[in-house]
């Protein structure tokens, strides 16, 4: 492939190089500051390496490349002079390989860069950088309401991290959904509203989701995709993301006026052959920082004072975005580089090679897994109560589940990706993120209306050929972690459960888990 730099007359002497990474396509961001056209240039690169280092799906490679490519658009529009090195054959494959290179030959005063997502984009950058005798400043990422440094002054002044405390001194912080100094409604949290499932007639009529027919730069990476990345997981067939701000602000204002409404009270609801539900699917944009986390916020408790919303799926939703997404950011940027590979429950077990496929005749996984490949999008309980909790029953290793949910998402970035992955859903961090393992039979699927009536198991059978594999799997982990968990207040209702187990119905329960660990069951569509 022809490598392209598509610059921009070079500066004299070159006084600021700022490098722009795929996730920070935000003409505000801190690294412009100051920036001066005459002086200083944006340094960006399309390298093979973030699309291999994980076998990134080609939903995650096309939108990343899209964003990319229209953020440079934007930049020259802004007259700001750019390097952009676009794929190509025999360039460097590396992020710090390409840069290295491009140091000698722009030989800048100093580099500039907006805190990145990525602990090991960071390291890599930093140390070209420094062999090549330049500086590197790194600027704070506005785009988040907290600091990495206040994140680690309030974990530190705390026994056990926990989200709801955290969450609460943001909102009077930042002044976020208060009525003076009490929270709206005289309630913090309205979770006990937003647990619904939908009936047995399902969701009715959804209003769409927000889609981009791709226009002439993103067919083009399509295009580059299909044939570089032909092996790689998924299809683009469906690709319609927003790879430009003003089309994620049009996507912003969809959600606001059509699924805000809603978004609470099915925020935990399933239901086969319906992704999109009434999740917002605005994460790819924020993370790619197309949208700020502000004005996201911002417009949803608008909705709620003008009367547009209901106070509990705004709580709800701001809850998702002040709440965890600080959250989880700052227990990455806290607990790196050790946290990647931590591992409490000792899991062992490979991922199962369907994970790539969606060839399972378990239905709920086969409804998620299949629906992930196609667009690259699953919403947060598909993610926690289907493919993760899965893998957490099974026991798989936490790296190799992480790296699934790495390469597949549209919005997967290490900081969010890991902490959620790792922490929330594989119990890997032995409790630091979440209070206990998120663990449930088939039963939990069915009763948030997952597609049990149409699967080959029954989620209430916990032994013989037709138990769901959960359910089995569920009793399997208790008595697997019987001791571990019995030290945690939390888990006590179920670790007395298991305690009433037989021997014979244990060994029935272990008997079946073994078939399901050596792929005996679960396979095949
Ligand atoms: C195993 C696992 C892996 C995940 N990986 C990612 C990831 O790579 N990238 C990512 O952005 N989110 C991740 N999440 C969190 C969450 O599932 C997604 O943010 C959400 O499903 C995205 O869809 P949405 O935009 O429709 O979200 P909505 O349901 O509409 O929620 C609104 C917004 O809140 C934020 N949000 C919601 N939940 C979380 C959370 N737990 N942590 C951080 N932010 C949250 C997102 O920005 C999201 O856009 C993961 C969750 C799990 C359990
Ligand atoms: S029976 Fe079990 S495997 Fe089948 S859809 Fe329900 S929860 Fe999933």
């Amino acid at each position: 492939m022809q490598s392209r730099s598509q610059s921009a007359s070079k500066p004299s002497a070159l006084r600021h190089l700022v490098v722009v990474l795929g996730d920070q396509l935000d003409l505000e961001a801190a690294a412009f500051d100051g920036f001066d056209s005459t002086h200083d240039a944006v340094w960006m690169a399309e390298v093979d390496e973030e699309s291999t280092h994980v076998w990134s799906s080609k939903q995650r490679i096309a939108l990343f490349l899209s964003g990319m490519r229209h953020f440079a658009q934007a930049l020259e529009e802004a007259g700001r002079p750019v390097h952009y090195h676009r794929l190509g054959g025999a360039d460097p494959t590396s992020l710090a390989g390409r840069l290295q290179a491009d140091l000698q030959t722009l030989k800048p005063q100093q580099v500039v860069l907006t805190e990145p997502g990525d602990w090991r984009v960071l390291s890599e950058l930093r140390a070209v950088i420094e062999a090549a005798g330049l500086s590197l400043e790194v600027r704070a990422d506005r785009h988040f309401f907290t600091t990495v440094a206040g994140f680690a002054a309030y974990a530190k002044a705390r026994k056990s991290l926990r989200l709801e405390y955290f969450y609460r001194e943001l909102r009077q912080k930042h002044a976020i959904l208060m009525d003076g100094d009490q929270p709206a409604g005289g309630q913090w949290n309205f979770d006990a509203d937003n647990r619904e499932a939908f009936g047995p007639e399902g969701p009715g009529r959804v209003p769409p989701r927000a889609t981009f027919e791709p226009d002439a730069l993103t067919r083009e990476v399509i295009n580059l995709v299909n044939t570089r990345f032909a092996d790689h997981p998924g299809t683009l067939d469906s690709f319609a993301w927003p790879v430009t701000r003003a089309q994620a602000l049009q996507a912003l204002q969809r959600f606001v006026d059509e699924r805000l409404t809603l978004f609470g009270r099915y925020e935990d609801a399933l239901w086969p052959g319906e992704p999109w539900l009434y999740h917002s699917h605005l994460s790819a944009a924020l993370n790619l920082k197309l949208l700020t986390a502000r004005e996201v916020v911002q417009a949803a408790e608008q909705a709620y004072r003008a009367g547009r919303a209901p106070l509990h799926s705004v709580e709800g939703f701001i809850r998702q975005i002040l709440g965890w997404r600080e959250y989880v950011r700052g227990i990455y940027w806290t607990q790196m580089p050790g946290y990647a590979e931590r591992n409490a429950l000792d899991a062992q077990q490979d991922l199962p090679a369907w994970f790539w496929t969606g060839q399972t005749d378990m239905a709920c996984l086969r409804d998620a897994i299949t629906q992930t490949l196609e667009q690259g999008y699953a919403h947060h309980i598909q993610r926690l109560m289907v493919t993760g909790l899965y893998a957490l029953l099974l026991g798989v290793k936490p790296q190799q589940v992480h790296e699934w949910y790495l390469s597949v998402y549209v919005d997967a970035v290490e900081w969010v990706e890991l902490p959620n992955t790792l922490g929330m859903s594989q119990y890997g961090d032995g409790g630091l993120m979440a209070s206990k393992p998120y663990v449930a039979t088939g039963k939990y699927i069915q009763r948030m209306g997952g597609p049990c009536k149409s699967c080959r198991y029954d989620p209430g059978l916990r032994e013989g050929e037709r138990a769901c594999p959960y359910t089995t799997l569920y009793w399997d982990f208790l008595m697997r972690h019987e001791s571990l968990l019995a030290k945690n207040a939390r888990m006590a209702l179920q670790v007395k459960n298991v305690a009433r187990l037989s021997d014979a119905q244990r060994q029935a329960v272990m008997m079946r888990a073994e078939a399901i660990r050596s792929g005996a069951v679960g396979a095949g569509a």
